[in-house]
């Protein structure tokens, strides 16, 4: 009834609580972006509220209204919520404020009150610590969702208030045979989705309904592989685009460097004959070519320098800089086998 790709651990506790009627006041579901979090709190949102006697049918008119957002026990809070400052990079504490008299509030339409706090690490500290109080004194037929990439960002207090829940990446495999299940996406398609959303199927969904992110991917490749053929200046100047993207858009250059992280696992992969593995698998021949060119040892530091200069420009390092050396420590083809 669940509908979830993967989180079979998470799921079966959830329905195991339910139906003994033994859920906590709080959850936090801790993992990666796009793993499913969101998903899973709707979910239970759903089966909290659902008419249906197998609970959640996703078809009454409950379980409807929550799936689209628009029923009045249910509420999200997060940075998008926050319209009237967009620049805001912080759940405030009136966000907090706002939720914590709607959950004082008996159930309007429904039977049971979910606030889902997602983004919980970026409430601010005053937000957190007011959000502790209602946690610390639960109300019935009231429960509270954090969601988090990174549960060691908020208040050990809070946490502690909480069932944590950890939604682990999905093996490739089992990602691809579930997108793939519906008859919608081709297996070969899936199994390319499944590999470039790292196991975080809400990724892969969404490229498999948006051409542009996978035509985004396309780019970004060509362009990695287009840099290996460069000389210096043509790195540099890529390095440049790279560190002036930085100011703008800091996710999208983790990104890009996840991808050359990704390329070049994938040439070491090839290089140890597991082909069938790669991330980058619509572009085995092209791999397999640009292995040839280097040895193991290259990869390997390669990759480590990749991972270096993530880290460096999570510490605000000069990015120009950072991302120059980067370039250099590029290998010289010729390593050979
Ligand atoms: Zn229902």
């Amino acid at each position: 009834m669940w509908q979830i790709i993967g989180q079979g651990r998470a799921v079966s506790l959830l329905q195991q609580s339910l139906k003994a009627g033994r859920l906590a006041h709080a959850y936090l579901l801790v993992g990666p972006q796009h793993v499913g979090k969101m998903t899973l709190a709707i979910k239970l949102a759903q089966a909290l509220n659902c008419e249906a006697e197998e609970k959640p049918c996703l078809e009454c008119t409950a379980c409807k209204k929550i799936a689209a957002g628009i029923h009045a026990d249910v509420r999200v809070v997060g940075l998008a919520q926050n319209a009237d400052e967009s620049e805001s990079k912080v759940i405030g504490i009136d966000q907090i404020k706002d939720i914590q008299h709607a959950a004082s509030l008996p159930p309007f339409e429904g039977k049971h009150k979910v606030f889902i706090v997602d983004g919980a690490e970026l409430m601010s500290t005053e937000a957190a610590n007011c959000l502790l109080k209602t946690l610390e004194e639960p109300e019935a037929k009231v429960t509270f969702i954090l969601l988090t990439t990174n549960d060691r960002l908020l208040l050990p207090t809070v946490v502690s208030r909480c069932q944590r829940l950890e939604l682990a990446p999905l093996p490739i495999k089992e990602e691809a045979e579930a997108l793939a299940a519906g008859g919608k996406i081709a297996p070969e398609r899936a199994r390319l989705l499944a590999g470039l959303s790292h196991g975080c199927p809400g990724w892969a969904l969404a490229a498999s309904q948006d051409e542009s992110a996978l035509q985004h991917r396309n780019d970004e490749i060509d362009r990695i592989a287009g840099v290996l053929k460069d000389d210096i200046t043509g790195r540099f100047d890529y390095a440049g685009q790279l560190a002036a993207g930085f100011t703008k858009d800091r996710g999208a250059v983790y990104e890009t460097l996840e991808r050359w992280r990704d390329y070049w696992r994938d040439l070491l992969l090839v290089k140890l004959g597991s082909e069938t593995t790669v991330t980058n698998i619509d572009r085995k021949q092209e791999l397999t070519d640009t292995a040839g060119s280097y040895n193991m040892t290259q990869l390997k530091d390669f990759i480590e320098s990749i991972g270096r200069t993530a880290d460096m420009l999570r510490q605000n390092v000069n990015t120009r800089l950072a991302l120059e050396v980067l370039m250099l420590d590029i290998p010289i083809k010729g390593g050979g086998a």
